[in-house]
């Protein structure tokens, strides 16, 4: 039986995805070989990454002058990647403090050598709200501005995008990528791990424009270096073979869904059924203020804590899987990505009524 899966990350896949990777499983592409054992440089593996990459780059709208990477170590591995790739010692370089992702971003960037500014930070809100468009404004001559569209752990998700002028503005999008239509043209470098909207874990899409090219630090690892990995179709080592090709998978599913403003639809949908039920209640609550709520990732908690145990058990036996808050918040977290389906949000919110009714 597939249950519905509620987790941050990895998170659920599409079921008929998964059905078609099975099939596929041990005789991909006429190989007589699963994905994962052919090489990476054989002709039916490069054509299967360059599909990926185009599909990519008509799903989003990513213009000519952007290059799409598959690089490994995770946003993680952006963290430090931005900054290696787009500054030198001694530069100013700007973030926007949203939550804990945010913190991350600018904790590791911290570590090399750069004035690092935090020109909005939302600590007054303890992290309940995006800053307003106006009062985002790069530090005077940033080599970038860093911000985090989707904040997965407290739920907080921007509704515009940020006008920096000239200044290359950099979005760590792990949670949100996909979920909506997004304009490439507005950013320097965009940046996801695969496994909240995109596939399995191991692959990290980066999108980059091309002027951002050939700026990197000399102690850049070459597998880091956006030029030398653009060069390489990003095949300087093996890349992660699997979730790339997962990765197009997954890329065909929403493209045969309708594409962007599709899955921006249905994810609407999602959300404001989900968000009605929490606010219709005066059980459960999402302490976030209405404008900045992810579509993504929705926390809750009971009016009760001490029913927090009994809540997912309960939900569990019902299918309803992963469910439990990030442990630095508690309560629950409902994420509910691309591959959720209206049904699995619906069954959710049956269950929290139901809960509601016998335990409220
Ligand atoms: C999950 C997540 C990360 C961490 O990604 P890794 O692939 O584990 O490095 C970073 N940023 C955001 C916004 C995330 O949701």
């Amino acid at each position: 039986m597939r249950v519905y899966n509620f987790s941050a990350g990895p998170a659920m896949l599409p079921a008929d995805v998964l059905k078609q990777a099975s099939d596929e499983m041990t005789d991909w592409a006429g190989t007589g070989m699963s994905v994962m054992e052919v090489s990476h440089r054989s002709k039916e593996f490069v054509a299967c990454a360059a599909d990926a990459e185009a599909t990519m780059r008509r799903l989003m709208g990513v213009p000519d002058d952007y290059r799409i990477l598959f690089l490994q170590g995770g946003a993680f591995g952006q963290f430090a990647g931005v900054p290696m790739n787009l500054t030198a010692p001694g530069d100013v370089v700007s973030y926007v403090n949203t939550g804990q992702w945010s913190k991350k971003a600018i904790s590791q960037a911290r570590a090399y050598d750069l004035d690092v500014q935090v020109v909005a930070d939302e600590a007054a809100s303890s992290y309940t709200t995006v800053p307003a468009p106006s009062s985002i404004r790069a530090a005077e001559g940033s080599s970038y501005l860093h911000y985090t569209p989707n904040e997965t752990i407290g739920g907080v998700e921007f509704g515009y995008v940020p006008d920096v002028g000239d200044v290359p503005l950099v979005a760590d999008m792990s949670s949100t990528i996909l979920s909506r239509p997004v304009d490439v043209s507005k950013f320097g470098v965009i940046y996801g791990g695969a496994q909240k909207n995109m596939g399995p874990a191991g692959l990290v899409v980066v999108i980059v424009r091309d002027d951002l090219l050939g700026r990197a630090r000399s102690i850049t690892p070459n597998v880091l270096n956006y030029k030398l990995m653009s060069d390489a179709d990003s095949m300087l080592n093996t890349p992660p073979t699997f979730s790339v090709y997962m990765l197009g998978l997954i890329l065909h599913w929403v493209e045969g869904l309708g594409g962007l403003e599709a899955m921006s639809a249905r994810n609407l949908a999602k959300a404001q059924a989900l968000y009605g039920a929490i606010d219709g209640s005066s059980f459960y609550d999402n302490p976030v203020a209405p404008d900045a709520r992810s579509w993504m990732n929705v926390p809750f908690t009971l009016a009760d804590s001490a029913l927090d145990a009994e809540f997912l058990s309960g939900a569990s036996e019902a299918g309803l899987k992963t469910l439990k808050g990030h442990r630095s918040v508690g309560g629950m977290r409902a994420s509910i990505y691309n591959a959720m389906p209206m049904e699995g949000v619906q069954a959710l919110i049956d269950y929290m009524a139901e809960f509601e009714r016998t335990h409220g």
